[in-house]
């Protein structure tokens, strides 16, 4: 029977929902916030993960009508027909998404990476109603947003990378409603299929951390050095692509060749200049502290930092630990320059660049010695002065390739 559909908001994921919905047989309606303020009847209500269900009048709405509300993610679940590896956490989502759909194509399976990381799920089960070709797997990045409202979602394994201070302003008791989202993803998942980050200490691992190198048991699997993901951060994403790979195969690919052409994508800790002896280094999808402290731990000279951004109610006390020598100076810019410096306690020098990204890289190309990285990993989101990360990164690197020697001290 013909059930009407209602989709709240009209990106990526809104479209997919529909595009689903049309190649099921429903009937689909996507409203937006300010296209109106009044909730058709419908039988259900899909909501896009950017809606915000706390600033949102029509998913406030939605909430009250008594109609079923589910997020993007549950409504493709429900029709999904192959094998989903899930991947959460604060960091590291779309690197370890890659990389295990990367393994998974190594060893001969027929792997898609979608969720988060820019396909939403329901295209992908759209496209495999309408060919009748199922991938054999679907390595899932799935964000706090895609797992609110999910009630059945049930993949074949999960991985839960690490949990830090972000995107508290979505949740009405912050960080706590933040985790528990987060940790959701375990909720219909086989104990012996859950995957916890290398970060959580106190959980069990398949594979573990020794120096450089990553071991099952007493075996070493691979030495992480031989690979573009030797940094601490990246160790915990291979780490959990290949357990995720074993829980899939029963067996791990032919290591360190299967990991040998990976690279972590653009703007995360990418090196775009080198100009009067400084390494100009584009972190610009560091969108949160802990993001900013991976970056720091992976330098290997004192750095001049470029920080700011827009706020996500998130915790920068742990900025208050940034000191020299590893810091050589700070750049602040955008809109929460004033709660960024409250917290700086270093015994460094604090720049104010003010919302001009020209002037944020004059001051830190002023402040930065020879040898030294400028690196900008701003831990905060990018909206207050730009359309995406990307955009900021890329403004970054041309900015960073216009300064001239009269820039440098
Ligand atoms: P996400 O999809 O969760 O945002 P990405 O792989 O795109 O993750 O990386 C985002 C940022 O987090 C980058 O700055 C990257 O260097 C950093 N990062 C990646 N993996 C980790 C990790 N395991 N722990 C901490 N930071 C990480």
């Amino acid at each position: 029977m013909k059930r009407n559909i209602v989709i709240l908001g009209a990106g990526v994921s809104g479209n997919a929902v529909k595009k689903l919905a049309q190649v099921l047989g429903d009937n689909a309606k996507i409203v937006c916030d300010n296209d109106t303020d009044l909730l058709p009847a419908c039988d259900l209500v899909v909501a896009s993960p950017g809606v915000p269900p706390l600033k949102s009048h029509l998913y406030q709405q939605a909430e009250n009508s008594g109609v079923e509300l589910i997020g993007e993610l549950e409504y493709a679940f429900r029709t999904c027909r192959f094998p989903l590896l899930a991947i959460t956490g604060t960091n590291g989502k779309t690197t370890t998404t890659e990389l295990t759909s990367h393994l998974l194509k190594k060893c001969g399976v027929d792997a898609v990476a979608a969720g988060n990381i820019g396909r939403p799920l329901a295209d992908v089960v759209a496209d495999a109603l309408v060919s009748g070709r199922n991938p054999d797997a679907v390595a899932l990045e799935v964000s706090n947003f895609q797992l609110e409202k999910a009630p059945t979602f049930a993949p074949f394994a999960a991985a839960l990378l690490n949990l830090a201070s972000d995107h508290e302003d979505r949740y009405r008791d912050g960080f706590a409603g933040y985790c528990r989202v987060k940790k959701s993803i375990f909720d219909r998942v086989d104990a012996a299929h859950r995957v916890y980050g290398l970060s959580f200490a106190d959980m069990p691992h398949r594979i573990t951390r020794s120096g450089n190198s990553l071991c099952d048991g007493d075996t070493v699997l691979l030495n992480t050095r031989e690979t573009a993901l030797a940094a601490p951060h990246n160790q915990e994403n291979l780490a959990a692509a290949l357990e995720l790979t074993h829980l899939f195969l029963g067996k791990y690919p032919v290591l360190p060749g299967a990991v040998a052409d990976f690279r972590p994508g653009a703007h995360r800790i990418e090196r775009v200049a080198e100009i009067a002896g400084r390494s100009f280094i584009d972190d610009s999808k560091a969108t949160n502290p802990h993001a900013v402290f991976a970056a720091l731990a992976a330098m290997q000279s004192p750095v001049v930092l470029l920080l700011g951004g827009l706020d996500k109610g998130m915790d920068f006390a742990p900025f208050g630990k940034l000191a020299p020598p590893e810091i050589r100076a700070v750049v602040l810019f955008g809109e929460c320059r004033k709660k960024m410096r409250d917290a700086l306690k270093g015994d460094f020098p604090v720049f104010d660049g003010g919302m001009d990204f020209v002037e944020t890289l004059k001051l830190a190309a002023q402040a930065s010695r020879q040898g030294d990285a400028v690196l900008l990993s701003p831990g905060c989101a990018s909206f207050d002065m730009f359309q995406s990360y990307g955009e900021r990164g890329d403004r970054f690197r041309e900015i960073a390739l216009q300064l001239t020697r009269d820039d440098f001290p």
